[in-house]
């Protein structure tokens, strides 16, 4: 690097909350750290509905979660969905505890948000540059050895690092050189959004949760920022983005008027028309998946890796927590204490990213699968997409896992995968139709198709559990630190976090 302008230990491309959470715990292990954000904060973002695990996890980790209480955000109880057989909504609460202090989360302007966690990176000693476009990488043979960016006055200069962290998000032009992006055939929508003042409220305690309503078209979301402010999109098939393009306001009027609680709660609303929150916005939200997320010197962390659909509210959990073990794997690596190699830590990130990733996106197929209405070219259409899926093995192998260890597998091919999760979209109809229906679902999973081969019976239960152990975890290290029990590694001889969770350690026989 002794031909650059700068030199650092990390530098970091992106200022969301993948980029300012991974350049905080690198710089709290004690390294030097750039982080370079294109935009000046703060910028508008969509993702504004959170979980509990980024807010009593990460944010807490990060020493944030204070700030973040006392900013007035909603708070968010769980989530009310008009979704599946039932014709009224119904709650799914984070917690079945009335006073658990961790079953909740925020509805975040996330132009303020993420606004906190980038000051907060700052705080810790991060060296922020807003302003600051990143043009390229550098390379030293494969090696990643620095980037080339533009600053705030135009000016093109170059810094040096031992590792370059790539959080810049969907539009990202460093994945393509790490791997291949590839695309899930179910999840290719498009959403339409836009902000409203005056809509209506769920009854408390659900006042502040999300509201998610499947109609004719497709779904909608409804999020509550203030008392008086709501984030309100569609989404909808992707062959309407045509449409949307044309006007967005006719689509929109359209939606509502197919959406009957939807129509009923923006009927004492105006849509905001100034502001950064003033004008309808479209994104196309391809799910998608890097055939690698790091390649030597560097790592792609939050959405620059991969995305899911956002009906569960998954991309900042995702960014974050991600951003988290990608931490753990740079700070490990620049110890250079010869305990771990390179490649097996960022491995170790990679199988974990990719699992949790993939732990959604079965959750929300299954999600999906349990909205049939036959009569709607949007959810019938989901049945066709829904076979195409099931041979599309390039995406599936990468959510299902392609690690050497023992968990999980992918034999068989994107057929098994499928064949193994019959049931899944059944019994969460039942969980939702009440007490009483899950063993009923459990019991009688929905028979597989004659030429798939033999299923191994769907395990809600097991399911569930693997779902949440990792969140469980992160709550355990944001409470006890140090004193909390010894983690066991995911896989045979894969690794845990360290003491202070800024690390990996390889695990205690
Ligand atoms: P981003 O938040 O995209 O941040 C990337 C940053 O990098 C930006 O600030 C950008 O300016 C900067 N940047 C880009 N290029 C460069 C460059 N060349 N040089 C320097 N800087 C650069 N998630 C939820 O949790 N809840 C939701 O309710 C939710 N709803 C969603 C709805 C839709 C329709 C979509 C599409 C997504 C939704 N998400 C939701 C997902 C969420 O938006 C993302 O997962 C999350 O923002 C990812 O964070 P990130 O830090 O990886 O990327």
């Amino acid at each position: 690097g002794g031909s650059m302008d700068e030199a650092f230990d990390v530098i970091v491309l992106g200022g969301g909350p993948a980029g300012s959470t991974v350049a905080s715990f690198v710089a709290m292990a004690g390294h030097r750290v750039l982080l370079l954000e294109k935009e000046r904060f703060p910028r508008h973002q969509i993702g504004e509905s959170l979980l509990p695990a980024t807010i009593h996890g990460i944010c807490s980790l990060l020493g944030v979660k204070e700030e973040i209480e006392r900013s007035g955000f909603p708070r968010k109880n769980g989530g009310t969905f008009r979704w599946g057989k039932s014709a009224d909504p119904w709650t799914f609460r984070f917690t079945k505890q009335a006073n658990d202090p961790y079953g909740h989360a925020y509805q975040v302007e996330r132009a303020k948000f993420d606004d906190i966690l980038l000051r907060n990176a700052r705080r810790k000693g991060v060296d922020v540059r807003e302003g600051h476009e990143t043009l390229g990488m550098l390379y030293e043979g494969e090696r990643v050895v620095g980037v080339r960016f533009r600053d705030a006055e135009g000016k093109e200069r170059t810094a040096s690092a031992r590792y370059v962290a790539d959080t810049s998000g969907h539009k990202s032009h460093v994945a393509p050189t790490v791997g291949q992006r590839v695309f899930s055939k179910f999840f290719q929508n498009v959403a339409l959004y836009g902000y409203y003042e005056h809509g209506k409220r769920l009854p408390a305690p659900n006042s502040g949760n999300i509201l998610c309503a499947a109609f004719p078209s497709g779904w909608f979301w409804y999020i509550p920022l203030s008392d008086t402010l709501t984030s309100v999109g569609a989404v909808v098939a992707k062959d309407a983005a045509g449409r949307i393009r044309e006007s967005a306001d006719e689509a929109m009027r359209s939606y509502i008027d197919e959406c009957p609680i939807i129509r009923d709660y923006l009927s004492t609303a105006t849509r905001v028309t100034e502001g950064i929150y003033g004008e309808y916005r479209i994104r196309k939200d391809y799910s998608y998946c890097n055939t690698r997320f790091w390649a030597p010197g560097v790592v792609l962390v939050g959405d620059a890796a991969c995305f899911i659909d956002p009906v569960f509210s998954s991309g900042v959990h995702l960014a974050t927590y991600s951003a988290m073990l990608a931490a753990r794997s740079i700070n490990t690596s620049l110890l250079d204490d010869e305990l771990m190699t390179e490649e097996e830590c960022f491995e170790e990130y990679e199988f974990r990213y990719r699992r949790e990733f993939g732990k959604f996106y079965q959750f929300l197929i299954a999600f999906y699968d349990m909205n049939q209405d036959e009569s709607s070219y949007f959810w019938s259409a989901r049945k066709i997409l829904n076979t195409e899926e099931r041979d599309n093995d390039a995406f599936v192998r990468l959510v299902a896992g392609i690690s050497e260890a023992d968990e999980p597998l992918f034999e068989g091919g994107a057929d098994r995968f499928f064949a193994d999760r019959q049931g899944f979209g059944a019994y969460f109809a039942d969980v939702v139709a009440g007490p009483g229906a899950e063993e009923k679902a459990s019991a009688a999973p929905r028979p597989a198709a004659a030429h798939r081969p033999d299923p191994v019976k769907f395990d809600a239960d097991k399911f569930m559990q693997g779902f949440t152990s990792e969140v469980a975890q992160l709550q355990l290290l944001a409470l006890m630190g140090e004193r909390r029990p010894k983690e066991r590694p995911l896989v045979p001889n894969g690794l845990v976090a360290s003491g202070d969770g800024l690390h990996w350690a390889v695990a205690p026989e």
